[in-house]
């Protein structure tokens, strides 16, 4: 097997192992857990946490949460448990909101070396001061504070003696640099709010700029990968790093995934569950780690698809087809195949005695040579799929028509008779005919046919609902559509099949159990499940259904 290309990153790493620079590696994945994951970030988790499988280092699982406003225990909760249903152990559990003190700590030695000053302008004040790109900003007599003043000051912003808004800390740099970060970034403000941490211990919360960097310092995080966007970031946080004096911690950008017909945002994937667009973080439709899991999507097809489209510096745009194709290969290999009839039309056998059944054999699997086989009941009547009859037929339809036959799946080959209507003129029923010698695995008829169907024996079928998926948007490129994201969604992202029979092997289904309907696609059992009725979604269609 030819070796794998490496990935940038992976060259960095192996460089920085084989110079000494380190002698282990540290990653880091910051989550804020202001929301639930998505495949966005799984692409960040299988980078860092896989860096660190493959040079035998360590990651972190660090909650970003400075900002106490957005922030909830949930959010934690869901993060952890989607971490770890992705298949990585983080070395540690950690949060950046552990570090307030060692950050303040931080911002007072940045006063006492004159790098730091408190600023009374308001939020429009500083925004103008700022500049433009090209043209320089301008100091403010605040700037001029003495050390001392500075130091009670921001001690009192501490205390709480400041409204919200009154007062920001700012660091000391380049009103004239061409980088905006740093026009004397502001490190902390005044946010008189509860944190699901520290309780109301704080109402100055410290920036991404005053938070990231550090903390990363602070757990000797060697290689800090985030995405492009913070690229002009990284000067300040070197700088930071720098006048402190700290672990010099390196910051590697590379490109966010973005899959086509989807949004990849928490707030924007917020927004979808506040307003009720969708039914909650883990509806099967959208793209979080949740909502992939409830749908039937494996770890396994999501780490294939992140090893897929691979690690570059340049954003693209990934098919959303992609997704699709790494999970129905994963399914195909694993999925217990089923029979299940969504359209129901009954199926009289007429030469089958009345009362009497037997038990068919059918593979679970013929994929997986370990999979063994499922008892199947079969009686005088069973249900078929609607559309696989056709009262007047196309040549080509060798699916069954009067006088037609075609093989029920592991069963025998039937041939039909007679078709009963109501008086609507609707058919209800079929009269047909079994060959006896023609049972699947015992076949001495010696007739062929074409078509073979799914069926479901009437007595012992389960009545169940079907939940079939489409694409939660109608356009491709979400990121470049003029129109709000919310006037894109697919008003048919969602068909319900409430008429579904099922064979009764699927009684037993458990939520972690995956399988094929036979001709129908990839399902799992959904958590609306209840006592009565059992629930299904479909994760994927089959790329193509067999014997069609
Ligand atoms: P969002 O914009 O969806 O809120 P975020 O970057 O604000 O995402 P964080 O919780 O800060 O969310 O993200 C944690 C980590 O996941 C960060 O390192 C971030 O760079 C990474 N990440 C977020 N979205 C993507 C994406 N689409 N592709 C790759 N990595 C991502
Ligand atoms: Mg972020
Ligand atoms: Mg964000």
């Amino acid at each position: 097997e030819a070796e794998k290309s490496r990935n940038f990153l992976e060259e960095i790493v192996e460089e920085d192992l084989k110079s000494g620079k380190y002698t282990s590696i540290t990653t880091r994945f910051p989550p804020e857990p202001n929301g639930y994951l998505h495949i966005g970030h799984a692409k960040s988790i299988c980078l860092n946490f896989g860096l660190a499988l493959k040079y035998g280092g360590k990651t972190n699982l660090r909650f970003d949460d400075t900002n106490p406003v957005t922030e909830d225990t949930e959010y934690v909760d869901s993060i952890k448990e989607d971490v770890q249903w992705l298949g990585f152990q983080w070395a540690n559990e950690l949060y950046a909101s552990d570090y307030f003190d060692k950050f303040y700590e931080f911002a007072v030695q940045l006063i006492k070396a004159g790098l730091a000053y408190v600023d009374d302008s308001t939020a429009e004040e500083i925004a103008a001061q700022k500049g433009t790109p090209t043209e320089p900003g301008i100091r403010n007599k605040f700037s001029e504070r003495s050390i001392e003043d500075n130091l009670q000051l921001f001690e009192e912003m501490k205390a709480g003696k400041y409204k919200d808004g009154e007062k920001v800390l700012r660091a000391k740099i380049d009103m004239g640099s061409s980088n905006m970060h740093f026009r004397d970034p502001i490190m902390y403000r005044i946010k008189h709010a509860h944190h699901h941490r520290t309780g109301d211990k704080w109402c100055i919360y410290p920036m991404y700029d005053f938070a990231h960097g550090q903390s990363d310092s602070i757990e000797k995080i060697t290689h800090s990968i985030c995405t492009l966007e913070f690229i002009p970031h990284r000067p300040l946080y070197d700088w930071f790093i720098e006048k402190l004096g700290i672990f010099p911690s390196h910051q590697y950008e590379f490109a966010r995934l973005n899959l086509t017909y989807n949004v990849m945002s928490k707030r924007k994937l917020k927004q979808l569950v506040a307003e009720k667009y969708v039914t909650g973080w883990d509806d099967p439709r959208m793209i979080t780690i949740a909502g992939l899991r409830r749908r039937g999507y494996t770890p396994e097809s999501i780490r294939e698809l992140c090893e897929k489209i691979g690690v570059v510096k340049r954003d693209s745009l990934i098919e959303m087809s992609l997704l699709e194709f790494c999970i129905r290969e994963h399914l195909n290999k694993i999925a217990l195949r089923r029979m299940v009839v969504f359209d129901p039309l009954k199926v009289v056998i007429t030469n089958y005695p009345e009362g009497q059944s037997e038990i068919v054999h059918s593979e679970d699997n013929p994929e997986d040579p370990n999979a063994g086989s499922r008892e199947i009941p079969f009686s005088r009547e069973v249900y078929i799929e609607k559309e696989d009859f056709m009262e007047v037929a196309p040549k080509k339809f060798f699916r069954l028509a009067p006088g037609q036959m075609v093989r029920l799946k592991s069963a025998y080959i039937i041939k039909c008779d007679e078709v009963i209507k109501d008086d609507a003129g609707n058919i209800t029923e079929l009269r047909c005919s079994y060959i006896p010698e023609s049972k699947s695995g015992s076949d001495t008829s010696g007739i062929n046919v074409k078509g073979t169907l799914h069926w479901v024996s009437v007595p012992t079928a389960i009545s169940c609902e079907l939940r079939l998926y489409d694409r939660l948007f109608k356009v491709e490129d979400m990121l470049n559509d003029d129109r709000p994201y919310t006037e894109c969604i697919n008003p048919e992202s969602l068909v319900t099949v409430t008429s579904a029979y099922a064979e009764p092997a699927l009684r037993t289904s458990k939520f972690n159990d995956r399988y094929q309907f036979l001709r129908k696609g990839y399902f799992c059992l959904d958590k609306d499940t209840s006592e009565d009725k059992m629930i299904f979604n479909r994760t994927v269609t089959l790329k193509d259904g067999w014997a069609k």
